[in-house]
């Protein structure tokens, strides 16, 4: 018999999609310490759900004008009228003109600006609405504005959000919440307020499990789609956006980038003897040894059959030759036959090179790689 305790771990852990690796869970709950593909592609999908947010309240907020002038008095429904189009247009310059970068600020800013519009709107139009004393269907309309807290809130679930950026989010709506009710405290029904108060939160809770499943299937797809099946590290097009985006940081930052081309030796007899099956199996263990031997702000890409790309950001030529040097002397496995099973590399680095562009420093590693294979194989190098 389970314990009711197995029991609710198990009815939890079937909300997150199965792919999901042990270590990806625990990046469900901060945004720290993400990989930056993860980060880069998250940023862009937030941004763009902004966007598809912002349209539908450009749209639908003056739309609400209409119902305002025929239940409301004169001068009241033309206040919320300009108040209205100003949100329209804020909405507007959203869409139209925010610009992001593949960078997690730019997303914050962007839900920032996107929830702010909708709060200061909020705020403001009670302030109107409670210098009038409203009673049947202006009242009732009037009772519609409370709305708006619990569609931003839900409409939360649109993100996919870690459990801290979501409840940092929810708190600040709770917090405008809270504002509005002390700004109406003398003519507040207080039953009520509470009484939404504690729907609001309701609505929290669920909204934060949409945003984190949207995270966790996001990390899975990515995860699958940037992978190589059979060795699982990056692959071809996941490791030229790195590239581009390690280069980037390493020009910003004034910083070393080396490139290792790691090309196995006379694998195709491997192939030719013991059959492709083992083939795979001698690339898999090549990769893990690889892997094995590198930083983990390393990235290593397939970046043919038997041909690997490292990129080691903030290296430079005379470290990236050790950490070679090291990984040619620990092995890459061995061959079916037992005999070891080895590479021949070829590095270059931005700084060292004098490269200006990243595809010479790919140009400059593959050619020293095909040097070292000249050279005898089983080497390293750099010139
Ligand atoms: P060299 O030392 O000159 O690099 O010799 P090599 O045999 O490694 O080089 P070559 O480029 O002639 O052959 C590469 C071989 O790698 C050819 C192909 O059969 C094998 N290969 C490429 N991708 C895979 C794969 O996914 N699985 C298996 N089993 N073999 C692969
Ligand atoms: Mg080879
Ligand atoms: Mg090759």
């Amino acid at each position: 018999m389970p314990s009711i305790a197995d029991l609710l771990r198990h009815r939890l852990n079937s909300m997150l999609p199965a792919e999901l690796e042990p270590g990806e869970r625990l990046k469900l709950l901060t945004p720290f310490r993400h990989p930056l593909l993860i980060s880069r592609h998250r940023a862009g999908l937030i941004v763009d759900r902004v966007r598809l947010f912002a349209l539908l309240f450009a749209l639908l907020t003056p739309l609400w004008g209409i119902v305002d002038m025929l239940a409301f008095p004169y001068p009241l429904w033309s206040q919320l009228l300009a108040l209205r189009l100003i949100v329209c247009l804020a909405f507007f310059s959203l869409l139209l003109f925010y610009h992001e970068r593949g960078r997690m600020t730019d997303a914050y800013l962007a839900m920032f600006i996107l929830f702010a519009i909708p709060t200061l709107f909020y705020i403001s139009s009670h302030t109107l609405l409670a210098h009038y004393d409203l009673t049947d269907m202006p009242a009732a309309v009037a009772a519609g504005y409370a709305f708006l807290p619990f569609v931003l809130m839900a409409g939360l679930a649109l993100f996919p959000l870690t459990l801290l950026e979501n409840l940092l989010v929810a708190l600040v709506l709770l917090m405008a919440q809270g504002v509005a009710g002390y700004l109406n405290w003398s003519t507040l029904n207080w039953p009520s307020f509470v009484g939404a108060f504690w729907l609001l939160i309701l609505i929290a809770g669920v909204t934060s499990l949409a945003c984190m499943s949207q995270l966790a299937f996001m990390m899975v797809l990515l995860r699958q789609a940037i992978r190589d099946d059979l060795t699982k590290v990056f692959s071809r097009g996941s490791g030229e956006e790195i590239l581009q985006m390690q280069w980037h940081t390493s020009l910003r930052n004034n910083s070393a980038l080396s490139l290792a081309f790691i090309d196995l030796d006379r694998f195709k007899e491997i192939n030719d003897i013991f059959g492709h099956a083992m083939g795979d199996q001698a690339l898999r263990n090549a990769s893990q040894h690889i892997q094995d031997s590198m930083r983990s702000s390393d990235s290593l890409v397939r970046w043919g059959g038997e041909e690997f790309l490292l990129i080691m950001p903030d290296t430079d030529m005379t470290r990236a030759r050790q950490a070679l040097e090291r990984l040619l002397s620990s092995g890459l496995g061995y061959r079916p036959d037992g005999a070891p099973l080895t590479a021949s590399i070829g590095v270059a680095e931005r700084y060292y090179d004098r490269v200006d562009v990243p595809h010479k420093l790919l140009e400059l590693a593959d050619q020293r790689m095909y040097g070292a294979k000249q050279a005898g194989r089983n080497r390293i190098s750099a010139l």
